[in-house]
């Protein structure tokens, strides 16, 4: 341990940085060979005075400093009195190499090490590959795409590393302009994802590769996309067949009608006959589940409603029905 540049600058290990600018501004100005005199002990000591602002200013500095001198003071069982306070004192130990009592220790050294040892961990650590993350996504389809099969367009965005600054934000010293500083661009990726016929409600499909980028050699992550099969309405299936409820009002049962609805093949117009009783079945031929060449019917299920509110004037046409009504639906 050369200096104590503490009892340099006459503060202790607690004092905060202000006060050491403070401490170190009152002993600049009062040390000054302009104004203290040129004699050799007053430049010493004005060059100590700026060597111990220098460390203890540079926080990193300051905290090597500090270990080395608390090992010092632990090494050597030196009392605070014992460290050198003056360039004078510092020419003697430097000559010797060694401190009054047999002790060497030369803290810059120390840090010197020090600071090697970090950049080696850190070059180190850069050229690890890193394997890129797994990223997890969604697909929402319907019942009969889960047991038909399917391909559904996702896209994903994808980061990847700046091409242009290769991840290091800046370039020639000014931000990087095309990731803004970034160091990194995220750009969408189309999938054409093919679902198998038969896939199960929260299943999971992965592409491989096709998460995020892996960094310095190392494998990118993989995409995985959880199935969630949507909730069918009004819908069953039997096999094969669908099974769909269809509800119709009571004149759509008596005078027939045209009612579009929605099959594996698309909307198709189904055919209500004039007369349809309420629970008749209708079957659309070939609209059902496509599975290994084979394909079932759509099989409706009428259902007559009566509309939950009606107006003044439909109800009173109800009432005019019931008036000239000349058939019963109860035989007896
Ligand atoms: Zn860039």
């Amino acid at each position: 341990m050369t200096k104590d540049y503490y009892k340099i600058l006459d503060i202790t290990e607690l004092s905060s940085q202000d006060e050491i600018k403070t401490a170190y501004r009152h002993l600049a100005r009062k040390w000054h060979p302009d104004v203290a005199g040129n004699s050799p002990d007053v430049i010493a000591r004005f060059k100590d005075i700026n060597e111990a602002y220098q460390i203890l200013s540079d926080r990193t500095k300051k905290a090597d400093y500090d270990t080395a001198r608390r090992f010092y003071s632990y090494a050597s069982g030196a009392k605070k009195s014992d460290f050198k306070t003056t360039g004078t004192e510092k020419k003697k130990s430097e000559k010797t190499g060694e401190d009054k009592r047999g002790f060497s220790f030369n803290w810059e050294e120390f840090i010197a090490k020090k600071y090697r040892e970090t950049q080696f961990k850190k070059e180190k650590k850069v050229k690890t590959p890193k394997r890129g993350e797994d990223v997890y996504s969604d697909i929402e389809i319907s019942i009969f795409e889960a047991m038909s099969g399917t391909s559904k367009v996702i896209n994903m965005l994808q980061t990847h590393i700046c091409p242009n600054c290769s991840g290091r934000k800046f370039v020639n010293g000014a931000q990087c302009s095309f990731c803004k500083g970034k160091g990194e661009t995220s750009t969408y990726k189309r999938f054409n994802v093919k679902i198998p016929a038969g896939i199960k409600d929260k299943s999971k499909i992965r592409l491989s590769g096709e998460g995020d980028k892996g960094l310095y050699g190392g494998a990118n992550g993989d995409l995985y996309l959880t199935i969630h099969i949507r909730e069918p309405k009004n819908y069953k299936t039997d096999g094969l067949n669908i099974l769909k409820t269809l509800p119709i009002t009571p004149y759509e049962a008596v005078l027939g009608a045209n009612i579009s609805v929605p099959t594996m093949k698309g909307n198709v117009s189904l055919k209500i006959a004039p007369n349809t009783q309420n629970g008749q079945k209708i079957r659309l031929s070939g609209c059902g589940i496509v599975q290994n060449n084979r394909v079932g019917d759509m099989i409706v299920t009428v259902e007559i409603q009566i509309p939950k509110t009606m107006t003044n004037e439909e109800i009173s046409l109800y009432k005019r029905l019931q008036e000239i009504s000349s058939t019963s639906v109860r035989e007896d």
